[in-house]
C-alpha cells in the first residue's frame, strides 16, 4: 500500500465509524471462535468460471444501468474465490477488495437511512 493517507481517511467520520463497527465484529468473532486457521478452499476451475460469469453479469448490468451492490460484491467475492495463496498477494488483495466493497455498501445503506456522523460519538469498543 503506497498511497494510503490517514488524514484523508479521517475526513470521512462515517467511514471511520463503520470500520470501527467492523473491528468490533472482529473482536466478537475472536471471542466466539478464537484464532481460526482453515484451508482457503479457493482456486477451483468452477470458481474461475463463476468469477468470469459474475464479471460479465456486472459489466452487463453496468451497461444496462441496472448495476446493484449485489453485482459488485458478488464479482469481488467470486474474484477472491478464483485466486489461491500462490506466493503472490492476489488472494489477499481480492479479499481486501471484498472487505472494501462491503464497507462501501454499508456506507451507502447509512446514507440511505440517514445514519451520519453524529453516531460517531456513540462508538465504544468493548474488549
Ligand atoms: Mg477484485
Amino acid at each position: 500500500m503506497t498511497d494510503f493517507n490517514p488524514v484523508a481517511a479521517a475526513a470521512h467520520p462515517n467511514r471511520l465509524r463503520i470500520i470501527t463497527e467492523a473491528l468490533q465484529e472482529r473482536l466478537n468473532q475472536d471471542r466466539k471462535w478464537g484464532l481460526q486457521n482453515h484451508p482457503d478452499g479457493t482456486g477451483a476451475t468452477a470458481d474461475k468460471t463463476r468469477s468470469t460469469k459474475s464479471r460479465t453479469a456486472a459489466d452487463k448490468a453496468a451497461a444496462d444501468g441496472t448495476l446493484t451492490w449485489k453485482h459488485i460484491l458478488q464479482e469481488e467475492v467470486d474474484e477472491a474465490f478464483a485466486e489461491t495463496d500462490d506466493g503472490t498477494s492476489a488472494l489477499r488483495t481480492e479479499l481486501l477488495q471484498v472487505a472494501a466493497v462491503a464497507l462501501a455498501w454499508v456506507e451507502a445503506l447509512d446514507r440511505r437511512t440517514g445514519i451520519h456522523d453524529a453516531a460517531l460519538a456513540n462508538i465504544h469498543i468493548v474488549e
